[in-house]
């Protein structure tokens, strides 16, 4: 185990990303995919979730762009992708798991509203409600 910095940013362990993505279903599916390049803001990522998919070797930095914000300052950012086997691994792994009926809404978590009666998922921002059935399956996973 070595202290010093990383100086080859472009290599990753695979499991990196894997263990972060598991837990964090919600941004990956946030995620663009592989074929296109974006920038942060043209995503729903927050900074963080961005800096953490950096990290882990899901993203790469792919070229440094000139963007005008609505105030007229230009400022210059990042556009990324998504490494390839990264977004394979999230299709595969998060594709036929049940999650929250909401729009656009991925959430597998599981809030209980009025028990045996009504729930709703762990996005704060998301108002679906549903029954039991649903539920169990989100739960089930
Ligand atoms: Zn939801």
């Amino acid at each position: 185990m070595s202290s010093t910095t990383s100086t080859e940013p472009g290599r990753h362990i695979e499991q990196d990303f894997a263990n972060m993505l598991r837990y964090n279903r919600e941004m990956a599916m946030k995620l663009p995919d592989a074929e296109r390049t974006f920038a942060l803001q043209e995503t729903n990522l927050s900074k963080s979730e961005l800096q953490k998919l950096h990290q882990a070797g899901a993203i790469d930095r792919v070229e440094r762009e000139r963007s005008v914000c609505e105030t007229g300052v230009t400022y210059r950012r990042w556009r990324w992708q998504t490494v390839d086997r990264v977004a394979a691994w999230i299709e595969d792994y998060f594709d036929d798991a049940p999650e929250c009926p909401g729009e656009d809404c991925y959430s597998t978590g599981v809030r209980c509203l009025e028990p045996r009666e009504r729930y709703t998922c762990s996005n704060d921002g998301c108002t679906e409600t549903f029954g039991p059935d649903v539920a169990r399956e989100l739960i089930g996973r």
